[in-house]
């Protein structure tokens, strides 16, 4: 057995710029200032250590509590290699109490570490347990919004066109914007537009009209609210392609969308719909509906080996998301904005190996469950 000594959770906030103003990423929040990470420790009874992520952002101190009082407790003194069960065990009798959440992100993390752990103990990396062919990838830059500003959209779609991305993707939410990326680059160049769900379904679809002739890669989340998947479906018979599923959780969800033919792309986060584990089992369901799987991976912590690891693992090229930001010190060399490609290498586990040194003046809290 190889028992779970310790689980720790440590919350850490970067501060961050984005090559513009910093407009209506959150409408009804304060401006976006610092990226929130969540990082889950567990180390077992051979000495190893396991790194995984929660779904942060404003939401981190929500799943911390979760984390800390309820997952981290149930955890102790458990076989860490019963991958399956050990999340089977919470996620059962904490069903009643969200079945999305602080509650999914904490059991996303303990996977994504128990998966770490498995890599280590077998001493390779997690795309090669997990069946992958090659540890390098191609990224795509996620710009951040700057409220509309057009000359700020088409500075920063061709700042990371000049750093080898050849699909960008915004956050912005107004057809001038949309024009002003899709005219500062290539036509061979991809620019997505991603808009977080503002609209109805007929202010959606009119949108899609206006912009169907554009070329743009796909529209992401258009509909309010992001589980109106008969709505999606309806905006995506205008034409225009359409991605979503970050705000998906559990299997049942994913297949709702999927039997609805809401989406061309699908999004699933690791951090929010179950760890690898649950990313795997979507995967698989992709595949029986053809739908295309583009990850969602807007953070910097253990997430974004674990997203990163998930796409080399599949036979097809698989874009790994990168937020295209300026954080203030880097926290690992895995995350890197201004490179458009990674190699995983041959690191066992995930080769999460944080720069702590640069990241302790950023740490907001830090708190250690042991027998
Ligand atoms: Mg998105």
């Amino acid at each position: 057995m190889t028992k779970i000594t310790t689980v720790e959770v440590i919350r850490v906030s970067l501060p961050f710029e984005t090559g513009g103003p910093r407009k209506g990423m959150r409408p009804s929040l304060d401006a976006w200032l610092s990226m929130e990470c969540i990082m889950v420790k567990i180390k077992t009874s051979d000495g190893l250590e396991g790194w995984g992520e929660a779904f942060g952002h404003v939401m981190a101190p929500g799943t911390e509590a979760v984390l800390n009082n309820i997952i981290g407790p149930m955890l102790l003194g458990k076989d860490a290699r019963g991958i399956a069960k050990r999340i089977d065990e919470i996620e059962r009798p904490m069903h009643g109490l969200g079945r999305s959440g602080p509650m999914m992100y904490g059991l996303s993390a303990v996977d994504i570490a128990l998966w770490d752990l498995a890599g280590k103990r077998a001493g390779m990396p997690v795309f090669r347990l997990l069946g992958g062919d090659s540890g390098i990838l191609k990224k795509y830059a996620s710009l951040m919004r700057y409220g509309g500003d057009i000359d700020a959209v088409a500075e920063n779609v061709m700042r990371a066109k000049q750093n080898g991305y050849s699909t960008i993707k915004l956050h912005e939410v107004t057809v001038p914007a949309f024009r002003a990326a899709r005219n500062a680059v290539e036509q061979e160049d991809n620019i997505c537009l991603d808009v977080n769900c503002p609209w109805t379904v007929s202010e959606a679809k009119a949108i899609a009209e206006e912009i169907l002739y554009d070329g743009f890669h796909w529209l992401e989340e258009p509909v309010w609210p992001p589980e109106d998947f008969i709505g999606l479906a309806e905006v995506r018979a205008e034409g225009v392609p359409i991605s979503a599923g970050e705000n998906m959780t559990t299997l049942h969800e994913f297949k709702s969308a999927f039997e609805a033919e809401a989406v061309d792309n699908i999004q699933p986060s690791v951090t929010k719909c179950g760890g690898i584990s649950g990313m795997k089992r979507i995967f698989a369901l992709a595949q029986a509906y053809s739908v295309r799987v583009v990850p969602h991976c807007f953070y910097w912590g253990p997430g974004y080996n674990a997203t990163a690891h998930l796409a080399a693992s599949r036979p097809e090229p698989t874009l790994l998301e990168t937020a295209f930001i300026d954080l203030i010190v880097k926290p690992h060399d895995l995350f890197d904005a201004s490179e458009s490609s990674l190699d995983l290498t041959e690191k066992p586990g995930l080769g999460y190996e944080a720069d702590w040194e640069a990241l302790s003046n950023y740490v907001i809290s830090r708190n250690s469950i042991s027998d």
